[in-house]
């Protein structure tokens, strides 16, 4: 009993798998019914038992032999209209494109039904093909990136009934490749980094034009104020002599101005070892006649110049 089950299970099975024919093109496997009306796929039941063939151009695409052919092309850019392709055909096509100057092609693919979008692509003959599969349905337009110089293209149309319209563009300059967007980013980067170069220059320059009027105007500032009794001037100018300063390492400003000290700009150093403009201290202790302190440690100027005056002598006296 089981026997003749299994045995009307497989007359079955093979009735229904002979009417399938397996076509390899590109290395794909398509599994066609012979009268076109057995909606098959790749890798299908049918792979088993159908014999492999591969459909010869005119019978992949019987509409128009130009376009469903292995047909070469090798513009850096165009298309290809298929006005009709029959339920469950394939047109497919070939592209060279070792000539244009991009690493990448952007494919566009839109089609009135629904089709199987294959891209084999490869850099030279010996090299592995990359595939690329899509699903494109109805009213669906899709962008497709994809690098390599020669291109394997297939169509397939799955549609059940009815002729489907497809039209497959590539172009190797539009705006969203990945090449053309590395070269705006480098572009852009460089002409942010040389602005912000510029920048600098030009704000160095203006500090540098400050430093030099800020220094000009302290040294015009030297004795802008004339004390009406200058003997503690020339007490000063005796004891500690108004000098240039020329003390590149020092930072710290004049505490009684808070200004820097410009190199060429004129300075008193007092006995305490505390430097300031000369105009300032001298302004300083005109102004505190009966009490001249150093600004900053407050010993008297003048205590501290007779003690020296005085250790002086006494060493001359020992001589
Ligand atoms: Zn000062
Ligand atoms: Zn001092």
């Amino acid at each position: 009993m089981n026997y003749i089950i299994l045995t009307v299970i497989v007359f079955l099975l093979q009735e229904i798998l002979a009417d399938c024919y397996k076509c390899t093109i590109f290395g794909s496997e398509f599994i066609l019914n012979k009268d076109f009306n057995l909606y098959c796929l790749p890798n299908s039941i049918c792979s088993e038992a159908c014999s492999g063939v591969i459909i010869p151009s005119t019978e992949a695409c019987p509409r128009s032999d130009s376009i469903c052919s292995t047909y070469f092309h090798s513009e850096s850019s165009g298309s290809i209209s298929i006005l009709g392709i029959s339920p469950l055909n394939i047109c497919y096509w070939f592209l060279d494109l070792r000539k244009r100057t991009k690493s990448s092609t952007i494919f566009d693919a839109e089609t009135t039904g629904h089709m199987y979008f294959k891209i084999n692509s490869y850099e030279d003959e010996n090299s592995p093909r990359i595939v690329h599969e899509y699903d494109i349905t109805k009213e669906s337009k899709s962008e497709f990136n994809i690098t390599g110089k020669y291109f394997e293209i297939l169509v397939f149309s799955m549609a059940i009934s009815g002729d489907i319209k497809v039209k497959v563009l590539w172009n190797q300059k539009s705006s969203g490749s990945y090449e053309e967007s590395k070269n705006i980013i480098i572009i852009s980067a460089s002409g942010a980094a040389f602005l912000i170069f510029l920048m600098c220059i030009i704000a160095c320059l203006i500090m540098t034009i400050r430093k030099k009027r800020e220094s000009s105007r302290v040294s015009q500032q030297i004795y802008e104020f004339v004390p009406d009794d200058c003997s503690f001037i020339s007490h000063m100018d005796t004891n500690m002599p108004s000098k240039l300063f020329c003390n590149k390492t020092l930072i710290d400003p004049c505490c009684i101005c808070f200004e820097k000290f410009y190199l060429g700009c004129f300075v008193r150093e007092l006995p305490c070892n505390h430097l300031f403009h000369t105009h300032c201290i001298d302004e300083w202790i005109y102004m505190k006649k009966n009490y001249s302190s150093c600004p900053l440690c407050m010993k008297n100027i003048f205590d501290f110049t007779s003690q020296l005056d005085n250790s002086i002598n006494n060493e001359r006296a020992l001589d």
